[in-house]
């Protein structure tokens, strides 16, 4: 695990930046999140709704948890409510299901967009195409209990960060161009561990990183 003073340093550069970071601590214990959350940080990210469910009551209450994972519409229920913002956003029919259950619940849940930008058709996340006739055809007001924030994206895992930067590039003029008009739209989640210092040149608004503040995962 990091140690407070590079952590401390990691967070200063951000923070000059004006990039939030998310500390992704899927597969970490409680105790070791505790840690980060007494040297101040707030904001984590899980990527298993259930496993979020479970940790959740373990920790302070005024932690922003983040559903970053691949969600199936049966586990909606563990993230709607408990998570200040789901990255993982991915296709209408997820956008359905998470309206419905915040509708229920009579409140609005905030969420981004994911979007492929990765050449890798294993990425999840909506074509760039489809978020631009998505945001044209009016369909935030599709969903009225949602908060559309932004968007997200992964880049392509390699070692060429030509291939990552101009990816990167692609959603940033993405979201530029979806922006225009659309009132609480200033979120850009992108970069991780292995290539956030391109995301933030880039310009994104929010990295989420984990291995590198906690650790290599199991
Ligand atoms: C695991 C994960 C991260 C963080 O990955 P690291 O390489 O450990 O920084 C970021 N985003 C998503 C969607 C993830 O699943």
């Amino acid at each position: 695990m990091i140690s407070a003073e590079e952590f401390h340093r990691l967070r200063l550069r951000l923070d000059r930046a004006g990039v939030q970071l998310v500390a992704v601590s899927k597969t970490v214990p409680p105790d070791r999140i505790l840690r980060l959350y007494e040297w101040g940080q707030r904001d984590f990210g899980e990527n298993r709704p259930q496993e979020l469910r479970d940790k959740r009551p373990q920790l302070p209450n005024d932690i922003r948890w983040h559903m970053i994972g691949r969600l199936q519409t049966n586990k909606v229920k563990y993230v709607v409510g408990t998570t200040a913002l789901v990255h993982s956003a991915d296709r209408p029919k997820v956008l359905e299901v998470l309206n419905q259950r915040a509708h229920r619940m009579g409140i609005r849940q905030p969420v981004l967009l994911q979007v492929r930008i990765a050449q890798e058709d294993t990425k999840a996340g909506m074509p760039p195409d489809e978020v631009r006739r998505f945001f044209d055809e009016g369909g935030p007001q599709r969903y009225p209990n949602l908060t559309i924030r932004g968007l997200m994206g992964m880049a392509t895992h390699t070692d060429d960060f030509r291939i990552v930067r101009q990816e990167f590039r692609t959603l940033r003029r993405l979201f530029e161009e979806v922006r225009q008009g659309m009132p609480h739209f200033e979120v850009l989640s992108m970069g991780m561990t292995h290539d956030y210092e391109v995301a933030v040149d880039e310009g994104a608004t929010m990295v989420r990183i984990g291995s590198l503040i906690f650790g290599p995962r199991a």
